[in-house]
């Protein structure tokens, strides 16, 4: 298994979370990182800066990846400061807890858009490079919600369950083109996201206790190193779903 030194890897939603650990964890193997980041200028700047405590290259850049054209010009700053992307990690997402009364159209529509369609955007940004070069990961952070409905909502898991389908149909197309396809599902992370979301609780986990951001990224980097695993959901989950 080779390590990165020499790619550049792009995270989307990398300033907090599980995108952070995740933008860590690439650099500690030796990648430079695109930290992309909507609001939080302060964290993604703070994430870049220990990346090149670590030796690495690292730029943050704002960009909301559910808009096409903050999108392009993303990839085309993370090209320009750090050099051709190898590496996609999809993993910007917001989680909009409803119930199924106050569960509208807009709230679907957001959650598709930021959580699915933002997915499809940064791919087929990054895909030409990709396949000019015949070398690339991409790793999308789907959610055990999209294989047991989960505790946000029908949206949230609709988005979730697209993402797979989505890496599916795109690693059976690049798979003669040495791309690499995959999810990583996992459930009740402790972030941001899920302490917002108080019906969360460790007691629903067979293990008893919440994942932590860095259990999920050695998944991810695992993943970005191994060129035999396309096509796959590896879940994250405390046993909450067996596959
Ligand atoms: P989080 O703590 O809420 O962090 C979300 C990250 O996404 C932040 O970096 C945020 O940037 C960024 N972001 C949000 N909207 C964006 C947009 N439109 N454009 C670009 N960046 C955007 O979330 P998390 O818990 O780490 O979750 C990360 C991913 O894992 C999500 O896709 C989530 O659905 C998935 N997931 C999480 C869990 C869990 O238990 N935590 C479980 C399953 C799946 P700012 O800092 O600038 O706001």
């Amino acid at each position: 298994m080779n390590d990165l030194t020499g790619r550049c890897a792009l995270v989307t939603g990398g300033s907090r979370g599980i995108g952070r650990a995740i933008a860590l964890a690439l650099a500690a193997t030796g990648a430079d990182i695109a930290v992309n980041y909507r609001e939080r200028r302060d964290k993604a700047e703070a994430v870049a800066s220990e990346i090149k405590e670590l030796g690495r290259h690292a730029v943050a850049l704002s960009a909301d990846v559910a808009l096409a054209a903050e999108v392009k010009r993303l990839v085309a700053d993370a090209e320009s400061a750090l050099g051709p992307v190898g590496i996609l990690v999809n993993n910007a997402g917001i989680a909009r807890p409803v119930t199924l009364d106050t569960l509208d159209t807009p709230i679907w529509d957001e959650t598709i858009a930021l959580n699915l369609t933002s997915a499809f955007l940064v791919t087929q940004a990054v895909l030409p490079g990709m396949r000019t070069r015949r070398w690339g990961r991409i790793v999308n952070i789907s959610s055990t919600a999209a294989q047991i409905g989960g505790i946000i909502g029908p949206h949230y898991a609709a988005s979730k369950a697209g993402m797979i389908g989505m890496t599916h149909g795109y690693a059976k197309l690049l798979a003669g083109e040495g791309i690499t396809a995959n999810v990583v599902a996992p459930a009740l992370i402790d972030t941001d996201m899920l302490r917002g979301n108080d019906r969360a609780q460790p007691s629903l986990v067979p293990l008893g206790r919440f994942g932590s951001v860095e259990e999920v990224a050695e998944v991810v980097v695992m993943l970005a190193r191994n060129g035999y695993i396309t096509g796959q959901t590896i879940n994250v989950n405390g046993g909450l779903y067996m596959s």
